[in-house]
This record gives structure tokens, sequence and C-alpha cells, in this order.
């Protein structure tokens, strides 16, 4: 085929089968009746492209479906749609919406070729067909479809579907073979299949990523990312910058947390990962609309997945995803499908035994911060940052609400001389690069002559220790929200470990709580910095000696253990509400009530036993005898999620 400049897509394919057939148009908001057009549609092994224009004098091109993304092909029932004959109909996916594309041939021969090569050539490519179809039409004026009572324009079907069988069974070597382009959003399964090559090695396949959040440069080098597009990847040995390459062939630095793979499920806006039951609940009962949802990890059966949902009742419920002998995902078993997108999508159309049908996902708040604002920059202009009101204030200094173009963030200005500003910036640079959806964010840092700002991540709810005071009669009686806290602070601090960074000054009052009740660590490693006796000897008066370990107190030997310590004080503040640990004894009291009698905090009166015991294995004399922060996310997340999981059908 020759390539036509002219044209907004260009394809060097071959063509498998060419006709001028009549289609309807494709109106993705309201159907009108007359509007069908003569086009010259062409099909090759990656598209069906459809031009203006005859066999003889070919126009521009007016669109294209990948074939990939097809997800049914079959007759549409004579006199059904306008009145027409010898109709076909292609469902594709696009944007995560199914779409319907009406096509007139001249005659029923005509209608099952096109049928067969269309099937054919997109089994080839990958596509996954529906179970079902209508071989009606939406109708307007009956506000449903004419071959069943469905009022869904999205509802999958009412027919059973023709079986994915190609019909050259020599071929079988190229069935499911990866598509060539990849230009829009297939539904895509947990393990693609990779391409195999003739000469049987592998070529290392491309990674190809889409953007799930628009993002703009923050810096030369860095790249604009456009929400739904698609990007490769070129180089990803760093941590959260990589490099990638638009469309366009544009290439430089993108936040790594911006980008899904495109066959992961994470592109989808109702997959969250790595989150416990205990988050799904906050998450949902925070939203606490009737079918609201959103599918996760199961952490009960590693590799499984669990939906959960908002029931009228303002309960969450929690369903498996279950995957029978075929391979096929299921909740309820009589409607099983090859990808779990397909079983969300037939969920949000019909209940088919969930205690109701899906409807939206949880809202999101806005973007997740990204390790610094660009792949480098971690100084920021003065002038760029507007400062404005106070939100807290500490022993050194106050924190404000600012903006950085347009971003809403903290900024933490320091007392004069209370901190080591040259040897903090230089470590301000790799703070930058530590980077988790627990820890708050340090973007950077302002350092002019006469002011020095460090600009971080803005959390709305303030410091976990007030929040904890304020909402007290409320949570002591929630332990799972309580474990749930103690769990995202343990994931942060595991996150600390697994970089060695020692964070010193752990406490609930350096926790911040955000929106759906996210808790985050701050000032990590601050501490080292901070220029003043009565801070850093454990002697002085502003020293945290309550969250101290023995070896700390007596040899000022700080570990990754020593925090583990201190996370025993912190989930001790949260099982307690906020009180203050060893209240009414002074420092040198709690010393000898800790070390001398070896004496420990009592449990708090709403604290679970079991809850208990793993704080007393944090306040081990011996730091090696103290569990690590991976060994705890294991230990709290087994007491946040063993629960049992209802059964239906
Ligand atoms: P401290 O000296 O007690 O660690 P800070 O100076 O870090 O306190 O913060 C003082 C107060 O400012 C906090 O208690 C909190 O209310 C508020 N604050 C600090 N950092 C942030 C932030 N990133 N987002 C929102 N509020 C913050």
């Amino acid at each position: 085929m020759s390539m036509r400049p002219d044209s907004k897509y260009s394809s060097p394919e071959p063509e498998i089968k060419v006709d001028c057939l009549l289609k309807r148009s494709v109106n993705k908001t309201t159907f009108t009746k007359e509007n069908y057009k003569s086009r010259l549609f062409i099909l090759d092994p990656n598209y069906l492209r459809y031009n203006d224009g005859k066999l003889q004098k070919r126009g521009k091109e007016k669109g294209r479906i990948p074939l990939e993304t097809i997800k049914a092909v079959e007759t549409v029932d004579d006199k059904m749609l306008d009145n027409k004959d010898n109709v076909f109909q292609i469902v594709y996916l696009e944007n995560f919406d199914f779409y319907t594309l009406y096509i007139v041939t001249l005659n029923q021969e005509q209608r099952q070729s096109w049928i067969d090569a269309i099937r054919r050539e997109a089994l080839k490519c990958g596509a996954r067909f529906n179970p079902k179809y209508h071989r009606g039409v939406w109708t307007k004026s009956l506000g449903k479809f004419n071959c069943c009572d469905q009022r869904d324009r999205g509802a999958i079907g009412c027919e059973v579907a023709t079986p994915e069988i190609p019909d050259e069974p020599n071929d079988v070597s190229s069935y499911h073979r990866t598509p060539v382009k990849i230009n829009h959003l297939p539904i895509p399964t947990p393990d693609p299949p990779s391409t195999p090559m003739t000469n049987g090695s592998k070529k290392p396949e491309k990674k190809i990523y889409i953007a799930i959040y628009d993002y703009t440069p923050a810096e030369d080098g860095d790249l604009e990312l456009v929400q739904g597009e698609e990007y490769e990847i070129i180089d990803d040995s760093r941590e959260h910058w990589w490099m990638a390459k638009g469309k366009k062939g544009k290439k430089g630095y993108i936040p790594a947390n911006y980008v899904k793979k495109k066959f992961d499920l994470e592109i989808y806006d109702w997959y969250y990962k790595d989150l416990s039951r205990q988050r799904s609940e906050a998450i949902l009962k925070e939203d606490a609309h009737e079918g609201c949802f959103l599918v996760r990890d199961s952490t009960s059966t590693p590799g499984m997945y669990t939906l959960s949902v908002f029931t009228n009742e303002g309960l969450v419920r929690h369903y498996h995803i279950r995957k029978n002998s075929q391979g096929q995902f299921y909740i309820s078993d009589s409607h099983s499908f090859s990808s779990i997108p397909e079983v969300i999508y037939y969920h949000r159309h019909n209940s088919g035994g969930l205690i109701t049908r899906l409807r939206e996902p949880p809202h999101r708040n806005g973007k997740p911060s990204t390790a610094g604002f660009g792949h480098s920059k971690w100084e920021i202009a003065a002038h760029e940052l507007e400062v404005m009101e106070v939100l807290g204030s500490g022993c050194f200094g106050s924190v404000h609400k600012g903006i950085w173009r347009g971003m809403p963030v903290a900024v933490k200005s320091m007392k004069e001389n209370a901190m080591s500003i040259e040897s903090f910036i230089e470590e301000a640079r790799t703070m930058t690069q530590l980077h988790h959806p627990n820890l708050v964010q340090l973007y950077g840092v302002v350092n002019k002559k006469d002011c020095f700002y460090i600009v971080a991540e803005l959390m709305k709810c303030g410091a976990l220790n007030t929040y904890l005071q304020r909402h007290k009669s409320r949570l002591l009686s929630r332990t799972s929200q309580l474990l749930d806290y103690c769990l995202q602070i343990c994931s942060g601090m595991y996150y600390l470990e697994k970089h060695k960074f020692i964070h010193r000054d752990l406490a609930a009052r350096n926790c911040l709580v955000g929106e759906k009740s996210v808790v985050k660590v701050a000032d990590f490693g601050l501490a080292r910095y901070v220029i003043d006796d009565e801070y850093t000897s454990s002697a002085g008066t502003k020293f945290p000696v309550k969250w101290a370990p023995p070896e700390v107190l007596s040899y000022t030997r700080f570990s990754s253990k020593s925090d583990v310590w201190a996370f025993g004080i912190l989930m001790w503040e949260i099982f307690s509400g906020g009180d203050m640990p060893y209240s009414g004894m002074r420092n040198i009291e709690v010393v000898d009530f800790v070390i001398n009698n070896r004496r420990r905090l009592p449990k708090p009166e709403y604290c679970p036993e079991k809850v208990y015991q793993i704080l007393t294995l944090c306040w081990q004399m011996d730091p090696e005898k103290r569990p690590s922060f991976k060994e705890l996310v294991d230990i709290v997340s087994g007491l946040t999620d063993g629960g049992n999981y209802p059964t239906i059908f």
C-alpha cells in the first residue's frame, strides 16, 4: 500500500480486504437516524480503517479501530437497525468504554466475508471477544435495546456470541500474536503474552506505558505527560524518574509513578494495588455511595484479587474474584470472563448476585506526589513560591501553606540558627528521592540569603497526635482503623529501612494525616541537622526521651531498630487516642523506669492483647531481638486483613 502523506494516520501494512460499505455514525452520546455515509473500509493486520472516497479515488482517512480492541463482530438482525438488511456490528473498546460501529453491506455473502475476516485478524492481534452481544440496537425512543430489556447502552448483551474459533485452523502459530502497533487501551490481562519471534529467540519487548496523570515538566529535560497517552520507557534504572519517549519521538524524564504498564490493571481507576482490607473500607466509607467499589490484591490470599463494595446499609462487602479451570475470572461462576476488567464491566451493568450493581470507583484526591518537582530539581526559586497562612509551629520554626506553580505545598521555615543549613542542603537532594505513599514527600528547598525554606507535601489534617486527640471518642472503639494507621506508618518505615535511612524522631507528632485517613511519616532524618543541645543530647530537655530505646539513651546508638522502639511507643499513642506516654513522669524518671527497672508502658485500655504483644516486641532491651519493619508489616497486616469474606451464591 502506498503511504499517504496527507493522511492523519499512515500505515505501511498490507491490505487484507477493501470494500465500499455504508457506515452508520458512531455517535458516542446520541444516535441519530439518518446519519449513514459511504466509506471505503480497509482491513489490515492491525486496524480496520475507513476513508473518504472510493476504490479508485481514495480520500482522507476518517478513522480506525485497532483490531486488538475489538470485543465482538456479529450480525444485526434484519430490520432491527433503521429497517436495514445485511448489517453487521463491531463492538470495540476505546478509553475504557464500549462503542458499536454498524456497517451495512450489499448482501449476506459480503456481510459474512467481512465478519469472518475481521474476526480472524482481530484474534490474531490478541483480541478477546465478549461472551454476549445484542442482535438488536439500542433505540433512543424505547430507551433500551430493541432485542432485550437492557436499558444501559453499554450492557454486554443478551445473545451468546459466536465462539472465538478462527477460520484458518492451520495458522495456529499466529493466534494471540501481540499487535505490532499499540495505540489504544485493550482490556488487559494479568499475564500479557510475550512476542514470539520466528527464529525462536525473543526480541526484548518495548516497555509501553500509559500516563494515568498529566505531568507538566518542571525543568528542562522533563517530558510532558498527557493522561491516557502511550509512552515508551527507554531507561528505568532510576527509581522514581524514567527516561521516556512520547508518540512524536520527544524524549525526557517522567515521574515513574505517573505511568502504568499498558497491560496492567493499574491503568484502571478502580484498581488499587497494595491496599489493605482496612484501607479499602476507609476509602469506600469516605465516599459512602451505594455501589462505590474498588478492586485490590487480596492480602489474605496472595495472587488473588478482591472486590470491595459499599452497600446501602453503610457497610463494605468483600468478594474474591476467582479463576476457573479454563482460566476465566468470575465472582459468580455463572458469569465468567477472560479478564478482570470484563468481570467488572459485567457487574457494573448487572448485579449478577452481588449485593448491588457496581457503580463508580471512589474519587481520587488529585495526583500523587512526585519524588522532587522534576528529575533533578530540588532547589526552588523563591519567586515561584507563594507563602501563605500558618499551619502550625514546632520547636524549631513554623509551617505555612504555600503554592508552587499552582500546586499547594507545605513550607517549613526554621528559626534562625536552629539548623545546620549547609549540611542539610547536601542531604536534601537525596531526601527528595525518598518516595513512598506513606512518607511526606520532600520536594526541595528555597535557599536565599535571607530565607531558607523546606518545601514538602501538604497534608490536610495536620499532625497525628492532635488528630487522635480530636477524634478520640470516635476512634478508640475502632480497632481496625487504628491498626490501619499503624500499618501505613509501618509501610513508610519499611521503605526507609530498605533504604538504610534512620528516622531518629519517629512519634505521632511527626506523622501527618491527609484525606481518606491517609497517614504519612514526616521529618525523617531531620534531627541530624538541628543545632540545639537540648534536642540532640539525650540529656537535653527537648530530646525525645520517651520514644528512645535504652541503647540511644545510654550510647546515642541510633539504628532502624531504635526506630522500631519508637514505633512501639507510637502504636501506644495511637491506641491511647493521642495520650502522652509515661504521662506525669519526668525524662529522668522515664530513663530509670525503662533501663534500671526494665518496666514498660502499660496496655492502653482499648488496645487488644494481641496488639499489645506487638508493642512489647518493639520494646525488647536487645535491639537485635526487636522485629524489623519488614517483619512488622507482616505482623500488623496479619491482624488487619484476616477477616472472612462473605460467600455469595
Ligand atoms: P514539630 O516541631 O512538632 O515536628 P513541625 O514544625 O514539623 O512540628 O510542624 C508544626 C505543625 O505544622 C505540625 O504539628 C502540623 O500541624 C503542621 N505541619 C507540619 N508539616 C506539615 C505538612 N507537611 N502539611 C500540613 N501541615 C503540616
